[in-house]
């Protein structure tokens, strides 16, 4: 698993404003980043409803000062979106992420999400599990 040692700032895609940085991460959701601030975007002020996914959810419009669309803030949400209300949720592919103290850019996709992360526990308890039968076999 990854360790996250210096800050990342993640810029628009289109403009390189400085949307919000790793400090205020919270998650990865499917293909999106869920920050709890993001200084440099506007909110639309047109109430939205995702029909697609959860009937249950609507969002503003989340857009850089550039006045490109690069995500959404949830006012309501359902059970299964529960954990993006009140936060900024950035398309993955709107944004870059600069690794500061790097000269390299940081893939912002590498982010893992919370069952991605419960996942890699889960299997690394079955090889501690493992390699603990095995030393006690071998007593
Ligand atoms: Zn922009």
């Amino acid at each position: 698993m990854e360790t996250l040692k210096n800050p990342i700032i993640f810029q628009c895609i289109k403009c390189n404003t400085i949307i919000s940085d790793s400090f205020f991460l919270s998650e990865r959701l499917e293909n999106t980043l869920l920050f709890t601030d993001a200084p440099n975007t506007v909110v639309d002020e047109a109430v939205k409803s995702v029909s697609e996914d959860d009937s249950l959810c609507t969002y503003k419009t989340l857009k850089c000062l550039c006045g490109e669309e690069v995500g959404k803030r949830y006012l309501t949400a359902g059970k299964k979106m529960s954990s993006c209300l009140g936060k900024y949720s950035v398309y993955i592919g709107s944004i870059r992420g600069y690794q500061l103290g790097t000269s390299a850019e940081h893939p912002v996709a590498s982010f893992m999400s919370i069952p991605e992360i419960c996942a890699e526990i889960s299997s690394l308890q079955k090889f501690c599990t493992y390699l603990y039968d095995k030393i006690k076999g071998t007593e």
